[in-house]
């Protein structure tokens, strides 16, 4: 099967970057073809560019396996799958935690397959038409390459809508006896609900900003906005916070926060959890003058794509905004976006404005990014979603 494109429009592949949007195609030689199957990229001379997974429903009309011209198969998935848990390997997360991101997708060469280890778990989530396409292919790869025999599936994400692809959930691979899974990370143990949590269950990319937000907590009064299942909280409470207050939207998260807490040996009655919506929260803290020495703000993605980022910006604003007005003189505010439509720069602009509407001086004392288990491509600076910043109020 072949995709010749545009005049012009093989540029971003010789800068290898993994997608060939619809309006760069020019003809499709079997347009029938089966969602996921694998197709030629020829320029429009005929030159081969690439080998790619075809998603005939999808804006994203390919996604690239190779720029060689080698076969996409068993095994080319199979040194993919090797390289990426190579990569991981050396990076010794495994010593630290036992929860950690194994395959994350286009940045590991394998479009649309992102795989989590949470213990001896693993949890696949499929997100596009190739990566379905050897779903299956994929889950005795890496059964055979981790010796992990347990694989729970949760390709439940809206962006399958894109691809044409139905949600699935289930046991993909082996038994899960258990859907709540104990991980250890920065010394401290959670639960991870691998079946009703969100993504795959656990924000593994924040492992490390939760570790240094934790060390910034000591002697701090924390609002941890956001709070999901605590990671922020339990951080601050290990590292000496003198008070730790948790908000968050979902009672499950929350229900699973104090079991976090009964779990480490933490001073379980300098913490707080409550629910509800941050955006009131923060405006009633506000009407009553309430302060902290150090607040988190991990919101959830506010803007997927560009499209949505205007509203998505008045959101960020309105939230930091609120935040600086609640910190005391001194207080550190920890920021983050892992919105793909709001890059770095338009963050750190949000921020500021936030910063100069709220009457507040602040200076930025670190930039914060996903942890090293969640590579970004250089030729695919969209993986690179997740942002922080950890700013001072003077
Ligand atoms: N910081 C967390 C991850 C946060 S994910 C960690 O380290 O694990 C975003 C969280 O925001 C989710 O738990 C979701 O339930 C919550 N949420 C979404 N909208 C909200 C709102 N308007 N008010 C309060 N919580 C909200």
């Amino acid at each position: 099967m072949k995709i010749i494109l545009k005049p012009g429009r093989e540029k971003s592949l010789l800068r290898r970057h993994p997608w060939i949007f619809a309006s760069a195609v020019q003809s499709v030689d079997e347009p029938t073809s089966v969602s996921g199957s694998t197709v030629d990229l020829l320029s429009s001379e005929g030159k081969f560019l690439a080998r790619a997974a075809f998603s005939p429903h999808s804006q994203i009309r390919a996604r690239v396996w190779t720029f060689e011209d080698e076969p996409v198969g068993s095994g080319f998935l199979r040194r993919r799958i090797r390289t990426a848990i190579e990569l991981r390997q050396s990076l010794k997360v495994a010593i630290h935690s036992n929860a950690f991101r194994l395959v994350n997708a286009e940045s590991d060469g394998i479009p649309g397959l992102i795989v989590d280890r949470y213990d001896d778990v693993l949890v696949l989530q499929s997100l596009t038409a190739g990566s379905e396409f050897w779903k299956q292919t994929c889950a005795d790869l890496l059964v055979e390459e981790t010796g992990i025999r347990s694989i729970y599936e949760r390709s439940d994400a809206d962006v399958r809508d894109l691809e044409g692809l139905e949600p699935a959930r289930g046991i993909l691979r082996g038994a899960i006896p258990e859907s709540q899974i104990t991980i250890m990370e920065n010394g401290l143990k959670f639960l991870v609900d691998i079946e009703h949590g969100h993504k795959t269950g656990f924000y593994l990319d924040q492992r490390d900003n939760r570790r240094r937000v934790g060390e910034l907590a000591k002697d701090r009064e924390v609002l941890n906005c956001f709070c999901y299942t605590g990671g922020f909280s339990l951080n601050a409470l290990a590292n000496g916070a003198k008070s730790v207050l948790s908000v968050d939207s979902s009672a499950a998260a929350l229900g699973l926060l104090e079991k976090n807490l009964a779990l480490n040996a933490l001073p379980v009655e300098r913490h707080t959890s409550l629910e509800g919506d941050i955006f009131q929260l923060l405006r009633k803290f506000r009407d009553e003058n309430r302060s902290f020495d150090l607040i988190v703000l991990d919101p959830p993605k506010f803007a997927p794509t560009s499209a949505q980022a205007d509203k998505a910006s008045r959101a960020y604003k309105d939230i930091n905004l609120l935040a600086f007005k609640l910190l005391r003189s001194g207080g550190i505010l920890a920021t983050f976006s892992c919105s793909g439509g709001v890059d770095t720069a338009l963050f750190q602009k949000i921020v500021a404005a936030a910063a100069l509407d709220a009457g507040a001086e602040a200076s930025i004392i670190e930039h914060l990014s996903q942890a090293a288990d969640h590579p970004v491509n250089l030729h695919f600076p969209e993986g690179a979603y997740l942002k922080g910043l950890i700013c001072v109020k003077r």
